[in-house]
């Protein structure tokens, strides 16, 4: 086996040697401890029957932990000065393909088709650039890939929104949306230590399996997700406060906000942050006929 990519004193051998520098504003900060690597490789659960996508490889640190334990690795990487630094560091492995593209602008699924068609288990591991950890998630999940799942490292308040609980402080849409695709729960905590540079926050692993089937069937999904959204809007209000304030019409509405809550079983004076994903399923369909798309007119 190769010497890591991922040690301090390698990692800055190969920067020196490509005269690269890190881009703050890429989210460039590259991992640099072996153990960590394969801890996020092991929570995918790869076998060289699948394939992994990874966002992100920078100089090649997780992607050749990756090309040894899955049978392919397909990479986004947006910075062009990375392109023969990994050329480089990745030649040992003839099962690495680097893309380079802002993922957020990639179609992503053509690229499965075209590149991965002989895989059915596909795994996205990455460490995301920090700046827009939300954007990839949500474009990866919302896009319907094929995908089993993603093992992803990102800040560590991120994290925490993302697998919160109801009543839990972090609790919000962002938990509701991600928990309504995937089972998501987070693995590993990790301290800036194991970075170049060393980031400002905190870092944290999570994994979320898509789910097969939703926890909750609902009308439409993107009124659903509305109806989370919006009674998140102020934390402090009620539910029947903020949507009011938020559905469209919520205003003059009032009487049907309150016949919406009644039906579904939900106190007007709760808050957003206590109700669950099936109550607020149960709430967005009762909710829907009032204000969902096709009551236009009402
Ligand atoms: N995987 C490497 C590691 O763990 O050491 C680097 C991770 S670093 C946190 C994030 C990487 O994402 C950088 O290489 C950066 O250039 C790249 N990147 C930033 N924005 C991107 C985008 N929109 N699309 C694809 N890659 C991006």
């Amino acid at each position: 086996m190769t010497k890591d990519i991922a040690t301090p004193i390698r990692t800055k051998e190969i920067m020196e040697k490509h005269g690269l520098t890190f881009k703050k504003s890429l989210g460039q900060n590259f991992l640099i401890d072996p153990n960590i690597l394969r801890n996020i490789t092991a929570y995918a659960g790869l076998t060289k029957k699948s394939a992994a996508i990874e966002i992100g490889p920078g100089i090649g640190a997780l992607t050749e932990h990756l090309a040894r334990t899955a049978g392919e690795v397909l990479a986004f990487e947006i910075d062009q000065r990375l392109l023969p630094v990994l050329e480089d560091t990745l030649s040992p492995y003839d099962n690495v393909n680097i893309i380079h593209s802002d993922v957020l602008k990639a179609d992503v699924a053509e690229l499965i088709r075209k590149e991965l068609s002989g895989y059915s288990d596909l795994m996205v591991v990455a460490n995301l650039p920090y700046y827009v950890t939300t954007p990839i998630i949500l474009k990866l999940l919302l896009e319907d890939l094929p995908l089993r799942g993603l093992v992803v490292m990102l800040q560590k308040e991120v994290a925490e929104r993302i697998t919160a609980k109801p009543g839990t402080k972090s609790y919000g849409s962002l938990s509701i949306v991600i928990q309504y695709y995937t089972e998501a729960e987070m693995v590993m905590t990790v301290p800036k230590s194991v970075f170049m540079p060393q980031p400002n926050v905190d870092s944290a692993v999570i994994r979320m399996i898509r789910r097969k089937v939703p926890p909750v069937n609902v009308i439409s999904e993107e009124f659903f997700f509305e109806v989370a959204r919006s009674s998140f809007a102020q934390r402090r209000k009620t539910l029947l406060n903020n949507l009011q304030a938020h559905l469209p019409k919520g205003k003059e509405k009032k009487e049907a906000i309150l016949g919406a809550l009644h039906k579904a079983g939900i106190e007007p004076g709760r808050r957003g942050e206590t109700l669950t994903i099936e109550e607020f399923g149960r709430l967005s369909d009762a909710l829907y006929e009032e204000f969902g798309p096709s009551s236009e007119g009402k």
